[in-house]
């Protein structure tokens, strides 16, 4: 399983599918190479960005 460093979202994906070193997140359009394949870091990753959006929202 692979999650968006971002966000830790699942919901990632090849913009490009002939260059499979470039990955797009549809939640939060992350792209890049790096991408993470630890469920446990991708949660963590998830809570800091929901706690980030939330302090950035109003
Ligand atoms: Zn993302």
């Amino acid at each position: 399983m692979k999650f968006c460093p971002r966000c830790g979202s699942k919901n990632i994906d090849w913009p490009l599918p002939y260059d499979r070193q470039k990955w797009e997140c549809k939640d939060c359009g992350y792209i890049g190479a790096f991408i993470v394949d630890d469920g446990k870091l991708a949660d963590v990753i998830h809570k800091e960005y929901l706690k980030s959006k939330d302090n950035s929202s109003d």
